[in-house]
């Protein structure tokens, strides 16, 4: 697990700081000690400079700005060179108390935005009660920069034109807090590729230990608050972000976390990776923006065949159910999917088999009657359908076989259902999403639905 925003140099710390570094030795992979000033960055590198597992950031607050000019970016620059430093920042806008005046934020803001294009960092942003400044701020400098909101406070706005820009999300101990469930609210628009989370030690302490000076081991509440919101184990929220915190500050990653994952576990349940291709272009999909999900690598440079997908899953016997679902559509790979399917009932009866498709099967593979070679082996299909008429469909999910598209899932949903399979049809509710055609078709259909949550990667293009 790693606190990617601490400031374990502060004087709060000055009576324990050996012990609290030995138990983040012990107990975390990493804490980012946030520098707030350029003095204060200098005490960040002297302490990462002395611990393996602590990292420094160089930066200036914006209720230190008043203090700086655009003379101290040459002294940015040079403090930021330390090996140990992995962002710039904290930098942005805090019209909350207004230490400096607004135009002395904004410069020595921009300044850092610049020094972070520079020196190829990521920027971690504070701001407070300027969550609309923040946001056309992030929309014009932050093109092709890298960086962390801090602390998210919850403001739909700010969130929309971080996640448009590509910026990670990250969490403190304010979303444990009972009454923030606006906050929490805000996690199922967060990609998981986004999410990052931290302490802000020695302040904002998570519940149960709320009130009391914060530390970076603290972390843990706070991926245990989230983990149980999402309906995720808290093993699953620690690689998440792990990972997250590993690509955006440039640690390295494990040789496992690297790999490509052909099947992977999220709660109890295991996934099966078979593929990259798809025939659909879906307007809110995050192939070619993200090769990691769920903490996991999951783009692939090759096409394994299906007896390393047995190998790996060694034991279908303990899963909960076992998903045909990766980075791409599982019918691009029909004989893999039917053999490993097999094999999987082979050894385990029980164990419920579900396949999560674009419903093109028929177009895909050329033939109909491939649903008769799955009884028996599957269970269950989760069809993303993502419109309730063929206009909206071809709009949003662009299938390449065109407007044939619509009716070839149509028939095969209906031909799941006639042939005994359970199934539910799936839409994302992206901007301008007409539920009410969805729900209509699902209606007509006989099949029940579910809607997730939109979650950006990228602008949307109407
Ligand atoms: S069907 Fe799924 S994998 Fe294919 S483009 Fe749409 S969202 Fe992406």
């Amino acid at each position: 697990m790693i606190d990617t925003h601490a400031h374990l140099h502060f004087p709060q710390f000055d009576e324990d700081r050996e012990e609290v570094i030995k138990e983040c030795e012990e107990k975390l992979e990493a804490v980012i000690t946030v520098g707030c000033d350029l003095e204060d960055s200098r005490k960040a590198i002297s302490l990462a400079e002395n611990s393996k597992n602590i990292f420094a950031t160089v930066g200036i607050h914006p209720h230190e700005a008043k203090n700086y000019s655009e003379k101290d970016y040459d002294k940015l620059i040079n403090l930021a060179k330390s090996p140990k430093v992995v962002a710039v920042g904290e930098a942005g806008l805090d019209f909350y108390r207004n230490l400096s005046p607004k135009e002395k934020q904004y410069e020595i803001f921009e300044m850092q935005v610049e020094a972070a294009k520079e020196l190829k960092l990521p920027v971690i942003i504070h701001t407070r009660n300027a969550a609309k400044e923040m946001a056309d701020f992030i929309r014009k400098h932050f093109e092709g920069v890298k960086g962390v909101v801090h602390c998210f406070s919850g403001e739909k706005e700010l969130l929309e034109a971080a996640l448009d820009t590509g910026l990670f999300i990250s969490y403190s101990g304010i979303v444990t807090y009972p009454k923030n469930s606006s906050l929490r609210e805000t996690l199922k628009y967060v990609p998981s590729s986004r999410l990052l989370i931290e302490t802000d030690s020695p302040y904002l302490a998570p519940q149960p230990v709320r009130g009391k000076r914060n530390k970076p081991i603290f972390v843990a509440y706070t991926a245990r608050a989230i983990a149980e919101f999402l309906g995720l184990k808290f093993s699953d929220i620690d690689r998440i972000t792990s990972v997250n915190a590993k690509r955006l500050f440039n640690l390295p990653l494990s040789s496992e976390e690297s790999k490509e994952k052909l099947v992977y576990q999220v709660g109890n349940r295991l996934y099966i990776n078979l593929t990259t291709k798809c025939p659909c272009n879906c307007k809110f999909c995050f192939r070619g923006y993200e090769d990691f999900i769920l903490g996991y690598k999951l783009k692939l440079s090759r096409e394994p065949i299906a007896e390393e997908y047995m190998y790996r899953i060694k034991n279908p016997g303990v899963y909960e159910e076992i998903v045909f679902c990766g980075y791409g559509e599982p019918f691009e790979r029909f004989e893999e999917l039917k053999k490993v399917a097999e094999w999987i009932k082979k050894f385990s009866k029980e164990t419920p088999v579900r396949v999560d498709t674009c419903g093109l099967g028929y177009l895909i593979t050329g033939r109909e009657d491939i649903l008769d070679e799955l009884k028996g082996i599957v269970d269950s299909f989760s069809i993303s359908v993502n419109a309730g008429t063929p206009e909206e469909y071809r709009r949003i999910v662009k299938p390449k076989f065109g407007e044939k598209s619509w009716n070839s899932l149509l028939k095969f949903i209906k031909d799941v259902k006639e042939k005994g399979f359970n199934v539910q049809i799936t839409a994302v509710r992206y901007p301008g999403f007409d539920e009410k055609s969805f729900k209509e078709l699902s209606e007509k259909l006989g099949v029940p639905f579910k809607i997730r949550e939109f979650k950006r990667f990228k602008k949307w293009e109407e």
